[in-house]
């Protein structure tokens, strides 16, 4: 709460503390950018005078928050003291919610995991048990920030339909059948002192592909989508997330890539989700089968996605059929999304990376077919489905918290 009696303003009503905070955290994000730049630089490049630089500077040299990493050549040739953060004084703890499956570790600031991870398998996420899960969060950051006394601050992914801006996370109420909003931000800031921010699967493991994948490129504008049983999505522009009123502006999953198409969960029609999700392959197998009885998929019981993908690796004709027209509409939805969001780089993350070459030429196939001539295709590459990045995302959250409140988490105590 603002104490009124000792707020600092200036002649024009700003709040100095505010002011200072803001300043301190341009800094901090720019030295995230690019490691090793000199006060000089830093002034240029943030608009800042040089005295209001040094200033500052001090102060993070003084409280640890950064450290001199000796002379490098800077502007015009001037030898000049480079600065990078002290990433090796703060942690944060990540925490990712899947529906069936919960997963914690403590990172530093350069997103390198410690060993102390827990993972754990869950009751699907529904109510009520979804309070045993804020319970279990809580306990094992407890456990975690006693073991790693250098954590600043929580970041938690979870599933959508997520409000973002009241932290819920959209569940099923057991036993009726009917969905409510569960405050999950509220109820874990209940159980823990340290900071917790939190925010959409998607958004994290956009994030965390930018934060740790990229190197924090300044220029970059990143799409990714997260392919898993559902379909989620984040968009990155230079270091910041685009995000609707309610977070719900990468949706992707639920963008139209066919007319009057295949009815989806979300109640609408047509939707990627309803041709790209692990579920919707799944389902489209069982819809084709009958007509290929010489696939490898036939005969089994229950045809997964773990099967087609080990199909499509031995060159069965369905399988591959069915992973590139999962690529195709993937492609078909990127030739709408590259007009609106121009990004340098489309990242597809989680299960359906598995699909390798087969899924890339349904995507490039679709590119080729719809993208306007007026745009450049992006890069687009598959994530290591190995590579946990919304576990990574998680940390990312926090780190972003930290960096945007410099003064209250990186220096508790410096004025
Ligand atoms: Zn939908």
């Amino acid at each position: 709460m603002t104490d009124w009696k000792t707020r600092r303003v200036d002649k024009n009503g700003k709040n100095l503390d505010d002011l200072q905070d803001l300043n301190r955290s341009s800094i901090i994000r720019h030295l995230a950018m690019y490691e090793g730049c000199s006060r000089v630089e830093l002034a240029k490049s943030t608009g800042l005078k040089q005295a209001s630089i040094t200033k500052i500077i001090r102060a993070l040299l003084e409280n640890g928050v950064v450290v001199e990493t000796g002379f490098t050549e800077g502007l015009k040739g001037r030898r000049s003291i480079g600065l990078s953060l002290n990433y090796s004084k703060y942690q944060v703890i990540g925490v990712k919610v899947a529906w069936e499956r919960l997963s914690m570790g403590v990172f530093d600031l350069r997103g390198r995991i410690s060993d102390d991870v827990h993972s754990c398998s869950l009751e699907h996420l529904a109510l009520p048990n979804a309070e045993n899960v804020v319970a279990l969060i809580a306990q094992n950051i407890e456990k975690l920030t006693s073991a790693h006394p250098g954590v600043i601050a929580v970041g938690v992914a979870v599933p959508g339909p997520f409000h973002r801006g009241e932290g819920a996370v959209y569940l099923t109420a057991d036993g009726c059948g009917s969905r409510v909003y569960f405050p999950f931000l509220e109820q874990i800031r209940a159980r823990v002192a340290l900071p917790v921010v939190i925010d959409h699967d998607a958004i994290a493991g956009a994030l965390g592909y930018w934060w740790f994948r990229t190197n924090c490129d300044a220029r970059m504008a990143l799409l990714y989508l997260l392919a898993s049983e559902g379909i989620g999505g984040g968009v990155v522009s230079k270091g910041q997330v685009i995000t609707g009123q309610r977070g719900h502006s990468a949706e992707m999953g639920h963008m139209i890539v066919e007319f009057g198409g295949r009815k989806c969960v979300c109640g609408g029609r047509g939707c990627l989700d309803a041709y790209a999700s692990s579920i919707a392959v799944e389902k489209h197998a069982r819809r084709l089968l009958p007509e290929h009885p010489g696939s490898r998929l036939a005969g089994k019981r229950r045809v997964g996605i773990a099967d087609i993908f080990s199909a499509m690796r031995r060159g069965d004709e369905l399988a591959s059929r069915l992973v590139r027209d999962a690529g195709v509409h993937m492609g078909q939805g990127f030739a709408s999304l590259i007009p609106i969001f121009d990004p340098d780089l489309i990242v597809i993350g989680d299960l359906m990376a598995f699909g390798g070459d087969v899924l890339l030429a349904g995507i490039n196939d679709a590119l080729e077919r719809s993208l306007s001539r007026f745009y450049k295709k992006p890069r687009i590459v598959l994530a290591d489905p190995g590579d946990d990045l919304v576990l990574l995302g998680s940390a990312a959250i926090a780190i972003d918290h930290a960096y945007n409140r410099p003064t209250e988490l990186l220096m508790p105590g410096a004025s």
